[in-house]
């Protein structure tokens, strides 16, 4: 199973087994007593959603189905995904301090991803108010809430755990210069360029890799064009390395040795949310244990396939042994 959480200290957790039994090295030792493999800053929201036939126009009410409340946050899924593959996650985010919140953060516990840097703000909880139509299409409305008051201050307080991860996994549901210091503050950064908005020059450099699917990469450079194109690029951009992800046909990793097709095996699918997170978090961990970039989106491939044979986001992620033997 999933080894302790990493912001317990070692010899609460067990002593000598204290980082899991999935390896990971010492790569993320530093001053830390706990190292930690991946540290995602990210968001961590409430999925709210309703089933309907057809959605209101304005001035409109449609009835829909019972409400399903699920953990959710691109942050939160990337952190789930990883712990659950064994990995040593950390995440720094907020939550506010109401009941979303409590649920959020009993459910990261349960997935042992640590907390020492999820904060409490008095703002509401992230919210995505999702309503699933009949060819389930997804409509969505994000209200960042808490996530939106994540500051430089948080990041500035966590440097020492920034610093000390082998990789640093971000994405854009957190304020823009909030990113950009995580950025500043990590080892190595992977950078997930969701939900697709401009990002300066500084950070696209930082990134290694760069991570996005099609569709935000043609919001990136402004047109669509053969996945193997895009990558070579997005590379143009500045980031040290590029990843597409393509759905059920895989991914495509650039970086200065060139362009690797990272073909998927065919799944029945299910529900396709939270892939690419799901993909992102095993990513992030691969590369914190010294795999290529080839060799971590193979694996990465290999865990959003299972993704998406499972209802749901965090729900859906698989263990290391479900992976191993797909
Ligand atoms: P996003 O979820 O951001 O839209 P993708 O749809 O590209 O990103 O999915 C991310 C990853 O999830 C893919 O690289 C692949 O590994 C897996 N995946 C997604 N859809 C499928 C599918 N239909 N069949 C197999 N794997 C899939």
């Amino acid at each position: 199973g999933p080894g302790p959480s990493p912001d317990e200290p070692a010899a609460a957790a067990g002593g000598e087994q204290a980082g899991g039994d999935q390896g990971g090295g010492d790569q993320g030792g530093g001053a830390l007593p706990w190292p930690c493999d991946v540290v995602v800053v990210g968001s961590v929201n409430a999925d709210l959603v309703v089933r309907v036939d057809r959605r209101p126009g304005a001035g409109e009410t449609v009835l829909g189905s019972d409400l399903a409340t699920y953990p959710g946050g691109k942050g939160a899924n990337q952190a789930v995904a990883a712990a659950r593959l064994g990995a040593r996650v950390s995440l720094l985010g907020r939550v506010g301090t109401d009941a979303h919140g409590r649920l959020l953060r009993e459910s990261l516990e349960r997935d042992r991803v640590g907390l020492g840097h999820l904060h409490e703000t008095p703002a509401p909880t992230g919210v995505a108010m999702i309503s699933v139509g009949p060819e389930g299409d997804n409509s969505i409305i994000v209200s960042p809430g808490a996530n939106a008051r994540l500051s430089e201050q948080d990041v500035a307080d966590a440097g020492e755990l920034l610093r000390s991860a082998p990789v640093v996994s971000l994405q854009l549901e957190s304020p823009l210069p909030t990113v950009l210091a995580a950025a500043r503050a990590a080892r190595r950064v992977v950078f997930n360029l969701s939900p697709p908005a401009p990002v300066p020059d500084e950070l696209l450099a930082l990134c290694d890799p760069l991570v996005v699917n099609e569709h935000e990469a043609a919001m990136v450079l402004g047109r669509t064009s053969p996945p193997a194109v895009q990558a070579r690029e997005l590379l143009g951009l500045g980031p040290r390395s590029v990843v597409i992800t393509l759905g059920a046909d895989g991914a495509v990793v650039a970086d200065a040795s060139g362009v690797t097709a990272i073909p998927s095996q065919r799944v029945e699918v299910v529900d396709t949310t939270g892939a690419g997170d799901g993909f992102t978090g095993a990513l992030a961990w691969r590369l914190a244990r010294g795999d290529g970039l080839a060799a971590a989106a193979a694996f990465a491939v290999r865990v959003g396939a299972a993704t998406v044979r499972r209802a749901g986001a965090q729900s859906s992620y698989p263990t290391l042994a479900e992976v191993e033997g797909s």
